[in-house]
């Protein structure tokens, strides 16, 4: 029975009074007005923290459980303001690009070549910003709890091989080595294939992106007790140590590689770790400036 439950406690057996009855209206514990004046300072104040200081160790206790969601609530509040505030700085870059290739197209006469070229502009600009809105869409629907993931045995060998496979021409065409290595038996885990597709294709492109021509992407597949492995390795421009801990957040992105790849939106990587997460398993990075970087996903192994 909480303190704001105006039934009065029930006497246990041994103690009950030989009273007959009840009185009809039972006088509120004492403490109840003194909380209910903390609380009503607070009326209007949509966070506003409830005083605690004077409060019996029960009410206090009610209290500060009160003020835990609110602080809760507050931090929730504070993290959307500032995705909102990232999602419209993601969104101006391209957008303003976009206006300024289709403003000098309009400004004079031009041969259809210079009207191609800025359609081309402009076209990588829409397709930059629909990339943008189906990660952010899909990463918000897999946090509000409506992505289904529908698991099945998988070999992660031989998907490794197929979807190193169809990336091949990509890697070639920016001269990049891309091989793959798996053990010569299954390693079977329980995933979604569709899924873990977008993990490994996240990896990939990151890894052929972020490492320069001549370069060497592996993609190697592990089998530890009760642990798959799930490798990309790349030799290209590497993480700063004080960044390798964020790079799993949304929309960050390193300096160094703004340089290389300024067309990245900064949620790649947050989808691989989400997806993971649902798979009960983690991703870690492990990278060296100018030597490197190795992405590991463990997954539970069946
Ligand atoms: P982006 O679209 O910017 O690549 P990601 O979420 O995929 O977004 O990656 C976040 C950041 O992590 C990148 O901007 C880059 O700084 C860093 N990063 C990711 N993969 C690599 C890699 N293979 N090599 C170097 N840096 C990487």
């Amino acid at each position: 029975m909480g303190i704001f439950d105006r039934r009065q406690k029930p006497p246990a057996p041994e103690d009950a009074p030989a009273r007959p009855a009840a009185p009809a209206a039972p006088s509120a514990p004492p403490e109840l007005p003194l909380l209910r004046r903390r609380l009503e300072e607070t009326d209007g104040i949509a966070l506003g923290r409830i005083a605690t200081h004077d409060l019996s160790p029960d009410a206090k206790a009610v209290a500060d459980r009160l003020n835990a969601r609110l602080d809760a609530l507050a931090s929730a509040e504070k993290e959307q303001i500032q995705f909102i505030a990232d999602v419209s700085h993601e969104l101006r870059t391209p957008l303003t690009v976009l206006r300024g290739s289709l403003e000098v197209a309009l400004e004079e006469e031009r041969t259809a070549e210079e009207y191609r070229e800025a359609i081309g502009n402009a076209l990588l600009e829409v397709r930059h910003l629909t990339r943008i809105s189906q990660n952010l869409l899909f990463l918000t629907r897999g946090e509000s709890g409506r992505v289904t993931l529908s698991f099945a045995n998988l070999d992660l060998g031989r998907f490794a091989a197929e979807t190193v496979r169809e990336v091949t021409p990509l890697a070639e065409d920016r001269e990049l080595v891309l091989t793959v290595s798996v053990p010569d038996h299954p390693v079977y885990v329980f995933a979604d294939s569709g899924r873990l597709q977008q993990v490994l294709h996240n990896l990939l492109e990151n890894a052929l992106r972020y490492t320069e021509a001549g370069g060497r992407v592996e993609v190697r597949v592990e089998s530890a007790p009760g642990e798959a492995r799930l490798i990309v390795k790349d030799t290209g421009v590497g993480i700063p140590a004080e960044d390798a801990p964020y790079v799993f957040e949304r929309f960050f992105r390193s300096k160094a590689s703004r340089r290389v790849n300024p067309g990245g939106s900064g949620l790649g990587l947050s989808i691989v770790r989400w997806i993971v997460a649902a798979h009960k398993g983690r991703v870690t990075v492990e990278s060296e400036v100018g030597k490197g970087s190795t992405f590991t996903v463990a997954l539970p192994m069946l």
